[in-house]
């Protein structure tokens, strides 16, 4: 069966409550589809009584290539219904609709409008506290992957695998730090990369937050070598604590390229080179709203903070660390904060690779990432990533969703990492 995301959109109208839910194929724009009057409605005591009297609306838009979307609409017409059928319905039906099938999933949203027509307060309200996020998703949506180029063309990465591990990411719907939905996907990325016969290390910890204290877990693969030294590589997994914000560029993209990289590595012999690991931070987005110091990057300095202790650290050559690296039209421009050489030498690869025009020479100062743990503590450190305003407008909004990844990008960045590491190994 496939799997589909869906979504349920509540708002005041003129003739009462009306509700909209619907299944979207291959995408999430579900998230920007949330009741602006959540709060109003939510505070409102919940009626005894419920009526239906409004209309049933349902059709289909498209909307550009791949976006589908099945819309119902059901207006509740007595103004006394608003508080109920607010804090019911969506919990409910949301239930109801995961993990469906779109035809099973229309059968039981037409029982829902008879349903909701019929019953007087017969649903238990579900606890407010209950679902601090939408999680919307089952299984993986139908993933349209037109533009990856081939294998054969960029050492092996394949831009489609890569593209499916976003589109899997995203399936746990939101992922911050600290959240079921986070556990989940750690418990995918060590089966998956168990499943390469990569050696992962597992190091679970706890970090305070303004949030309270939260149990993170950082993963490193390592992938041994034979000469003194170490390359890392380095991504986040964890998503921006937003409402609906499944950042499937932020937290997705470079994610599902070192999953790739490792399926690549892992199997290879490194006979005569430098080990290579692959770090996967939990916790790089701040738990609030701003990036400030030390709210962000906790698990990053956790890593270089253990890697000190171990003595690993002064080993590590180099550290490459890719975030929001999914766009359609990227730039990657060379950060201010990144070692000098280190990033002239990526951003030469790149050049060499032909990529020139992606990876400029203009400079930029991203103002924080996971590489500043490292920096911190001498390590040689470059970041790729796409923070332009004019490429990722999506940004930390419910509007990073899998429409805006593309799977020749992530190919080129996968494809530019590789290569800058089989050249490392001749340094
Ligand atoms: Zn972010």
């Amino acid at each position: 069966m496939l799997g589909w995301v869906a979504w349920v959109e509540e708002s005041l109208t003129p003739e009462g409550v009306s509700y909209r839910w619907g299944i979207v194929p291959g995408s999430l724009h579900y998230a920007a589809r949330r009741a602006t009057n959540r709060r109003e409605t939510e505070n409102r005591a919940a009626p005894v009584g419920m009526t239906v009297s409004g209309v049933v609306r349902f059709g289909m838009t498209n909307s550009g290539a791949g976006r589908r979307e099945m819309k119902l609409t059901l207006v509740l017409a007595d103004a006394g219904v608003k508080a109920a059928a607010s804090r019911r319905t969506p919990h409910w039906l949301w239930y109801g609709i995961r993990g469906m099938g779109v035809w099973q999933a229309w059968v039981l949203s037409l029982v829902a409008v008879v349903a909701l027509g019929c019953k007087s307060g017969g649903v238990p309200a579900a606890p407010a506290a209950g679902q601090p996020f939408m999680s919307a998703v089952a299984g993986n949506p139908p993933a349209v992957v037109e533009d990856a180029p081939a294998p054969e063309k960029m050492d092996g990465f394949d831009g489609k695998r890569a593209y499916e591990q976003v589109v899997k990411q995203v399936s746990f719907g939101p992922r911050p730090a600290g959240s079921a939905a986070l556990g989940q996907l750690q418990n995918y990325l060590e089966t998956e990369l168990k499943s390469y016969g990569c050696a992962v290390e597992t190091d679970s910890f706890s970090a305070d937050t303004p949030a309270g204290r939260l149990a993170m877990k950082n993963f490193l693969v390592k992938i041994p070598g034979e000469k003194p030294g170490i390359i890392l590589l380095g991504t986040h997994y964890d998503t921006k604590r937003l409402e609906n914000f499944v950042g499937a560029d932020d937290g997705g993209s470079s994610t599902g390229v070192m999953l790739e990289i490792a399926r690549l590595l892992c199997g290879q012999k490194q006979a005569g080179k430098y080990a290579v690991w692959i770090a996967f931070f939990d916790g790089e987005e701040a738990v609030n709203k701003e990036w400030v110091d030390p709210d962000n990057r906790y698990g990053s300095r956790e890593m270089a903070a253990k890697l000190a202790n171990s003595g690993d650290l002064p080993k590590v050559k180099a550290f490459i660390l890719a975030d929001l690296v999914g766009g359609k039209n990227p730039h990657f421009l060379r950060d201010g904060e990144s070692t000098k050489w280190l990033k002239d030498f990526v951003w030469g690869v790149a050049g060499k690779l032909g990529y020139g025009n992606i990876f400029e020479s203009a400079p930029t100062n991203f103002g924080g990432d996971d590489h500043y743990s490292f920096t911190a503590r001498h390590v040689p450190s470059a970041d790729i990533m796409d923070l332009d305003t004019r490429d990722v407008p999506y940004w930390h909004t419910p509007e990073d969703a899998m429409d805006k990844i593309s799977a020749r990008t992530l190919a080129i960045v996968g494809h530019t990492i590789l290569e800058s590491v089989k050249e490392l190994q001749q340094k």
